[in-house]
């Protein structure tokens, strides 16, 4: 006998119809033999509909009694079916810690839950959330779902983590943009925490953090069909022959350079300081010393990000002097190329970049870690920056 835990998404669960298919997978699962926790996500779009609602009421509501709302998404899937048995995050044992809307794990107590595995129960579990050490309610970031369901596993020490969708697993590129994009059958990590950090909607990155952390294995298959997905494990020294796996696309990108800052010590502190202050995600930081003597300085964030960056900087720009200049650039897009391979093969920059410019696309700034390259484009020309890369690579062959 397996111990199975089956993490449905939004899309999943979104109406009857799915839902119903959902239950029938579940007791398929468990007739099979198996013990099985299904761990849920809300209704796709109700988890917006609750954080609408309270804003209705407050512009700014307090997140301690968002996350008792919130929480709720997540508690509406009772009755599958004969057998089982829905519990809350609380009543899985899960205690969290941090902020408010954004928990994290701190232990996770399965007692309660292999006391009713063990009297031959289903368990549906509602992912999200928690319960602080004090007894608040606390849920664990957007996506929160998927990092209940890879600390259960963890916790139970499941045989088998499933995380269902509405894909067929992990691909090369999003298929939407890119027709001949290819589902993925294995990959570490390393490559998905990149892949899902820059765009590869599929999963939330600190749930992949996690389940690299205590080792969990996981797939990531498709609620509606029946096809294999994407395994997702710890790298074997076969999988370095691929030097490219995929391709992720992340829009909606903006850039803030702030040029004519005097070369003193201090000024990167004083400037990001500002802006981790009003809680800006910086991703790229580029900075060099210009001929004559001033320094030049570029991030990026998400766009929606930009009207509070800029207004976090108005005073460090005042201090720093009447040289100093903001410009700041909406509509970019970032394709990021994921790989364990590129460690050990050289010139993968240089194939990436000849495709580009031979598609006559404009390349912007350029980060790299061991097993990423990634470039802003205008967004305008991300499709297309896919499409050649995804061809120069041969990742639809
Ligand atoms: N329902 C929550 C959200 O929309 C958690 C999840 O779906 O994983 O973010
Ligand atoms: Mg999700």
């Amino acid at each position: 006998m397996a111990l199975i835990v089956q993490k449905f998404g939004g899309s999943s669960v979104g109406t009857i119809d799915r839902i119903r298919n959902v239950a029938r997978r579940i007791h398929e699962t468990a007739r099979e033999g198996n013990q099985v926790v299904a761990v849920v996500s809300a209704m796709s779009g109700v988890t917006d509909k609750l954080i609408g609602l309270a804003r209705e009421l407050s512009e700014t509501p307090c997140e301690r009694e968002l996350d008792v709302l919130m929480a709720t998404g997540e508690q509406a899937l009772h009755e599958l079916g004969e057998k089982a048995v829905s519990f809350t995050g609380a009543q899985a044992g899960i205690t969290t810690f941090g902020s408010h809307t954004r928990g994290r794990i701190h232990n996770i107590d399965p007692t309660l839950m292999n006391k009713y595995l063990l009297e031959g129960n289903i368990l549906i579990c509602a992912g999200f959330q928690g319960v602080t050490e004090e007894g608040m309610v606390q849920t664990l970031g957007r996506g929160g779902s998927d990092l209940s369901a890879i600390a259960i596993a963890a916790a139970l020490k499941a045989d088998v983590c499933q995380i269902f969708t509405d894909v067929d697993g992990v691909y090369t590129c999003d298929p939407r943009v890119v027709k001949d994009a290819k589902k993925i059958q294995t990959l570490s990590y390393d490559e998905m925490l990149e892949m899902a950090s820059n765009g590869s909607k599929v999963m939330q990155s600190r749930s992949v953090e996690f389940a690299k952390k205590f080792g969990v294995v996981f797939e990531v298959r498709n609620s509606m069909n029946n096809n294999p997905g994407t395994i997702v494990q710890e790298e074997t020294p076969s999988m370095e022959a691929v030097v490219i796996r995929g391709i992720s696309i992340d829009r909606n990108q903006a850039r803030v350079t702030i040029t004519g800052i005097p070369d003193q010590i201090g000024y990167t502190a004083q400037i990001l300081g500002a802006l981790a202050e009003a809680e800006i995600n910086l991703d790229m930081i580029l900075a060099n010393t210009a001929h004559d003597g001033y320094v030049r300085q570029s991030f990026t964030m998400p766009s929606n990000e930009l009207g509070r960056a800029q207004a976090a900087l108005k005073p460090v720009m005042a201090a720093l002097g009447s040289t100093v200049k903001v410009e700041t650039e909406a509509g970019l897009a970032k394709l990021s190329l994921v790989g364990i391979g590129m460690r050990s093969h050289s010139g993968v920059g240089a194939t990436a970049f000849k495709a580009l410019a031979d598609a006559n696309i404009k390349t912007g700034m350029i980060s790299t870690s061991e097993i990423k390259i990634a470039v802003m484009v205008d967004e305008s020309d991300i499709e297309e920056a896919a499409r050649v890369v995804h061809k120069a690579f041969n990742l639809g062959a």
